[in-house]
């Protein structure tokens, strides 16, 4: 396992990558204000509220209330963690990233220089091109064969990558050597092994598929046997596992099926590659198929992170789950047992998200389209049961329940799948529905239950008593998940009605902190220096200007720095309540902009450019934002004084308060007169 990226490494990234730039990929992006607008990608909507600010590097949703920087948007984009996008943008800005190794000694210890993940990818996006190209050969004539007698046209396999590995064992080593590859490379990439007498294919006589990553990057290949006569017995083999391509954390199809798969939060998982084209082909592009090996909890993670249902698996946070479906298909007569195994793999939430859809005659779905059509394979999918019953119904199905031994005997066996479900309002639920269906009084199966979770050793508490409180946050947080506490986080800081904007006093606090975060430049330091925490009436924008004073204030006139430095010294020292804040403060459109030359010149300097000067509409705006504020502070300060001064006796205490009130006053006329006579430069 490589070490951590160095923090250097991490900066210059973040300098290099250009948020407008890697945005446009996935939207059109039009310029508004000092703004540019588009359709939000993460959710489904007519009207852009998705705003990007490339000057100082932030991005914000106004519909869903995302938000973030480059490394966020591609994290959200792509269903990856925060080292991957990493990773994703040194690529992409061909940056070779350095890692340090943790703990070994005082400070980092450089990584030997090995083959790099670029030069990985590289080979093997040469090697699927070989491999496509072959499958065009005369050799390939069997592996055309296996998937034209699986209803798959040469344009369907063009679509999904399909190839060919040709049989003689040094084609690929040769053709990668011929495009500049060292064999050091090739085997570190999975695509050759070393033998005693030289560098040979590691895929002979094959159809293959290429394995990619979400943003369709090949990372490894699987290949079924196609000759009797193979050295190698199994019918499928996959790229072992590489500095690239980790067995437990791909798909196959992911890279097609992840724009539907976040659109609809569903997900179909099926065993095969050709049931991955076969679902597709017959339009459930949702499919994906784990490559030599189960479904395991690195690929529910995957799963969760694409669906983005913090539902999934993760916490409920409000209302009831809606339409997040996560479906296996499981083919054969084993399938009943497969299902069981999931059952006990995953955490209930996930669970209850999960559903089984089993074909007749144990056909997989490419069997299942070659007999009866597309619109079998689209029937299977919509119908799928929820894995819980579709495990306790297999159980029960072994037994005669027409006879009280059929009738005990399913019990029996359909009570240690009971004892195991944790969300105890589904025991509950499930221990009746299997009462009914065995035909035995729900309380003797109840004892079942309870002696079956005594015998597990599942806490010995009463899961039948009523549920005394619903508490969806009952885990503790250091048992959640990044992506849950994410979750809690973000649904934490949209609970603010952050977006209630018809508020005049909001509105105007939360322009006037737009302007600091985007315009610092705008304000005079010494009239910004007048505010003070009784200034803000909304908490949200108090914390806000707490975090500004805590980073030591306004940026000081002629310092060098830019303005995503700016913006992120302020994300960094709000932590994580409240950064989502700041960083929609960060792209909110303003009502005044600079002039369209400056904000163009702005975005091609890219974030690293020093902060710029206000236009003098902007500092306008500044001054009478700032204003408003003041002199609001000072009448409520005065309304409270005058509400005092009435609970008062006439006399001196009572005096005293209305000197305060006449100097109050003073500072409102003070506080107008800057503005009119020399506060405006
Ligand atoms: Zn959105």
């Amino acid at each position: 396992m490589a070490g951590f990226v160095v923090k250097e490494d991490i900066d210059k990234i973040r300098s290099m990558a250009n948020l407008y730039d890697v945005i446009s990929d996935d939207v059109t992006l039009k310029p508004s204000g000092s703004q540019y607008m588009g359709l939000c990608p993460f959710h489904d909507e007519k009207t852009p509220s998705f705003s990007v600010n490339p000057t100082n590097g932030y991005w914000h949703c106004f519909g869903c209330g995302k938000s973030g920087d480059v490394f966020a948007y591609v994290e959200e984009r792509e269903g990856v963690d925060f080292r991957e996008a990493l990773e994703i943008l040194a690529d992409r800005y061909h940056y070779e990233l350095h890692y340090e190794q943790p703990s070994r000694g005082q400070g980092g210890m450089q990584q030997p220089k090995g083959v790099t993940r670029v030069r990985l990818l590289e080979a093997c996006s040469e090697a699927q091109n070989f491999f496509a190209a072959q499958l065009a050969s005369k050799e390939a004539l069997p592996a055309r064969q296996l998937l034209a007698g699986r209803k798959f046209q040469r344009a369907d396999c063009e679509r999904f990558g399909c190839g060919y590995a040709p049989l003689g064992g040094h084609e690929l080593v040769r053709h990668l050597s011929a495009k500049g590859f060292t064999i050091e490379e090739m085997v570190e990439a999975g695509l050759a092994r070393k033998g005693p007498s030289g560098a040979y294919d590691y895929f002979r006589g094959r159809v293959t598929w290429p394995i990619r990553d979400t943003t369709g990057r090949t990372l490894g290949f699987g290949a079924r046997k196609l000759y009797d006569d193979d050295r190698i017995a199994a019918k499928y083999i996959n790229t072992p596992d590489t500095k690239l391509y980790h067995k437990n954390q791909v798909l196959y199809g992911i890279d097609m099926a992840k724009e539907t798969v976040r659109k609809t939060h569903q997900i179909v998982i099926v065993e095969g590659y050709t049931d991955v084209m076969a679902c597709h082909l017959a339009g459930v592009t949702t499919a994906v198929a784990t490559c030599g090996t189960a479904f395991g909890e690195e690929h529910a993670k995957i799963v969760r992170r694409l669906i983005a249902d913090e539902k999934l698996g993760a916490i409920q946070l409000i209302g009831p789950t809606q339409g997040s479906r996560v479906v296996f298909t499981f083919d054969g007569d084993s399938a009943g047992q497969k299902a069981a195994l999931r059952a006990f793999q995953f955490d209930g939430r996930f669970l209850t998200q999960t559903f089984v859809a089993v074909a007749h005659d144990g056909l997989d779905p490419c069997d299942l389209r070659i007999n009866d059509g597309d619109a079998a394979v689209r029937a299977l999918i919509k119908d799928a049961r929820p894995l819980y019953d579709f495990v306790i119904d297999t159980i029960i199905d072994r037994f005669d329940t027409q006879y009280t031994t059929g009738q005990v005997g399913a019990a029996r066996a359909v009570a240690p799948i009971l004892a195991r479900i944790r969300d105890r309002s589904l025991v509950n639920a499930y221990t009746r529905k299997a009462a009914g269906r065995i035909g035995v009084d729900v309380a003797s199966l109840q004892q079942d239950v309870l002696a079956e979770r005594r015998r597990q050793g599942v806490r010995a508490e009463d899961i039948y008593a009523p549920d005394p409180q619903r508490a969806p946050m009952s885990r503790e947080p250091q048992q959640l998940d990044a992506a849950a506490r994410h979750a809690i986080v973000r649904g934490d800081a949209l609970n603010q009605n952050y977006y209630r904007v018809d508020d005049a006093v909001f509105s105007t606090e939360q322009q006037l902190m737009g302007m600091v975060v985007q315009v610092p430049r705008a304000f005079d330091p010494v009239q910004f220096g007048n505010l003070n925490e009784a200034s803000f009436r909304i908490p949200v924008f108090r914390d806000v200007f707490d975090v500004v004073q805590a980073v030591g204030g306004l940026p000081p006139e002629g310092s060098p720095m830019s303005a995503a430095a700016w913006v992120t010294s302020l994300v960094q020292m709000a932590g994580p309540m409240l950064a989502p804040v700041v960083e929609q403060l960060a792209a909110m459109p303003l009502p005044v902009v600079a002039d369209q030359q400056v904000i163009e010149q702005q975005r091609e300097a890219g974030p690293d450019a020093p902060l710029r000067a206000a236009s003098g509409q902007e500092r306008v705006y500044a001054q009478q934002l700032l204003v408003n504020l003041l002199d609001a502070s000072c009448v409520r300060r005065i309304a409270q004084i005058r509400a005092e001064m009435k609970a008062l006796p006439e006399g001196e205490a009572k005096f005293r308060k209305l000197a305060e009130i006449s100097a109050l006053e003073q500072q409102r006329q003070q506080i107008q007169d800057f503005v009119f006579n020399n506060g405006v430069r």
